[in-house]
């Protein structure tokens, strides 16, 4: 078995929507970023390149590339996937918490896990999403910004 943990912030910006775990969520900004900025997806693929030891998510897409500027970040996810089976692992699990004040979460985590799940090509019982805010302490608190942290379980495929 392999376990992996991963971590990703982004400032909140202009805009109107954010993506998180692949869902377009309505809110009053969007984040600054290269890619979609969906802090759900880079926390999780950070997590698996960890669990396998093949760098950061900086290292497979840097964001200086042109080809990921505005990129869906579930072709991230794919490639992790791809990475995992090639090293023969499978998914055992994985737990993500996103850190906010808003947009809520818990009304979005089911359609979030139904995309993680079709992305690593595993039951949705092994993807968990939970939610916490930082009583309004430090950046996420002061609703600068949103944070996501995820762990995984790796099993010889
Ligand atoms: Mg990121």
């Amino acid at each position: 078995m392999r376990i992996g943990q991963g971590f990703d912030v982004h400032a909140f910006g202009a805009g109107d929507h954010i993506v998180l775990g692949g869902v377009r969520i309505p809110h009053e900004q969007g984040v600054l970023a290269h890619s979609d900025g969906d802090v759900v997806i880079h926390a999780l693929c950070d997590a698996i390149f960890g669990a396998l030891a093949l760098g950061d998510i900086g290292t497979h897409f840097p964001p200086t590339d042109e080809r990921w500027r505005n990129a869906d970040s579930r072709q991230f996810l794919r490639h992790a996937a791809l990475l995992m089976a090639q090293r023969g692992f499978a998914l055992g699990n994985a737990d993500i918490t996103v850190i906010c004040e808003a947009p809520k979460v818990g009304p979005h985590a089911q359609a979030m896990r139904e995309h993680l799940a079709a992305d690593l090509e595993c039951d949705i019982g092994r993807i968990s999403i939970k939610a916490t805010t930082t009583e309004r302490l430090g950046f996420a608190g002061r609703r600068e910004g949103i944070a996501a942290q995820a762990c995984v379980l790796l099993e010889r495929a």
